[in-house]
């Protein structure tokens, strides 16, 4: 368990927070600011304590501190229309001038420092830079979850240089993202689609030694079925991981459910035409794009009674009207299931949001990579650095 901002004392302190505003753009505002509302909690509540907060962020992937399209100052306005309080805009993130607007701060104001990536350091996990960072603040509270896979001077390195602890979101990442890896409740199914295998081999293998069912669905599902022996035709099927899919069959086939039944198309496109069938008659030329019906009902009662879900990956191609049905009549069986459901960020996120059921979900994590990376059981070195309570 790692210490939250509630376990040390804040009043009259200069609190530096590590958020994830990393928010979509466009014509220099932010057209989505949900990851800002996320935030929310964490810092109404250094606030109300009585400190001053200063955030820190990087946004998308500046070459250099002259390319202003990556400038935080549109995050700090949304952010202070949420808040209704001003937003003091940072010229840069560390120097003098932003160390002398730090001190000059009082309990209750807000500044925002500008991209942490304006700095090449950053993603080195430059001491130095981390080390003058650290100069603007008496704690460091990290909110950004979605960052914390990365050791970066703003996520890992300036915890060596402050107390360090992490707020709200973090803290519940780390509680329902860490139910799955820790101490799941059972019946526990898991899930995972997406298109490669290659990149979920390790959470595969740590998924199967917690869960009592692995649902795989999507590409992944095809390398799986072609290692039985079927001819998947145009189906993706990751060729290198075939021997991997034959091994992992071997050890738990007891515990796989893999489709039965594909809405299949003549070609890779929304217009595509398409037909259903079993996984053993796809036609040459074709090629599997979602699970079929009998493999949804196959979902349905594997999913009754279930007490612990967590769904990481779409099992069809879900950016395409007609290969999203698969993946969203899942996402409607989970909130339906009185399960406790996590979902992993990225796209299972945006899938449970487009079918509608986002609200009706335990835990949707903000963290696509950062998910995925804790479900394989890997510390995170973002929350490594933090202190354990
Ligand atoms: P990933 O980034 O590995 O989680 O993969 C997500 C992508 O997998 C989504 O963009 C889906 O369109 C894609 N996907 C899901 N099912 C399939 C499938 N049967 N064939 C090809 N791609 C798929």
């Amino acid at each position: 368990m790692k210490k939250t901002v509630k376990d040390i004392d804040i009043k009259n302190k200069r609190v530096l927070m590590r958020v994830d505003f990393n928010v979509p753009m466009a014509d220099g505002k932010v057209t989505d600011d949900k990851r800002i509302k996320a935030a929310l909690p964490t810092i109404k509540y250094v606030l109300e304590q009585g400190a001053s907060l200063i955030l820190m962020s990087h946004l998308g992937r500046p070459k250099s501190a002259s390319d202003s399209a990556f400038s935080l100052r549109a995050a700090s306005e949304a952010l202070a229309a949420l808040l209704g309080t001003p937003v003091q805009m940072a010229p840069d993130c560390v120097g003098a001038e932003v160390e002398k607007l730090a001190k000059a701060m009082k309990p209750g104001d807000v500044m925002m420092l500008e991209n942490t990536r304006y700095h090449a350091g950053e993603e080195k996990n430059d001491l130095d830079l981390a080390k003058q960072m650290a100069a603007l603040g008496d704690v460091y509270v990290n909110d950004a979850f979605g960052s914390a896979h990365r050791a970066h001077s703003s996520t890992e390195g300036i915890a060596r240089f402050l107390p360090a602890v992490s707020g709200f979101l973090m803290e519940q990442e780390l509680e329902y993202l860490g139910r799955a890896v820790a101490n799941p409740e059972h019946p526990y199914i898991a899930i995972l689609g997406g298109a490669k295998i290659s990149d979920k081999i390790l959470v595969v293998e740590t998924l199967l030694s917690k869960c009592d069912k692995l649902i795989i669905g999507g590409g992944m599902a095809n390398t799986f079925l072609a290692a039985q022996g079927l001819n998947m035709q145009d189906s993706l099927v990751e060729a290198e991981s075939l021997e991997l899919a034959k091994t992992i069959l071997a050890k738990s086939s007891d515990k796989l459910i893999l489709p039965v039944d594909a809405i299949i198309a003549d070609k890779f496109d929304a217009d595509a035409n398409t037909q259903i069938v079993d996984v053993d008659k796809i036609p040459a030329g074709w090629r599997m794009l979602d699970v079929g019906p009998k493999t949804l009902e196959l979902y349905k009662t594997s999913l009754n009674g279930v007490k612990l879900v967590v769904w990481n990956g779409p099992v069809g191609v879900f950016e395409m009207p007609k290969f999203a049905e698969g993946t969203f009549a899942l996402a409607r069986m989970l909130a339906e299931s009185g399960a406790i459901t996590v979902i992993g960020g990225g796209d299972s996120a945006s899938a449970v949001k487009k079918a509608g059921v986002a609200k009706q979900m335990t835990h949707v994590s903000t963290g696509g990579g950062a998910s995925l990376e804790f479900l394989e059981g890997k510390e995170l070195p973002g929350v490594a650095a933090l202190l354990d309570k």
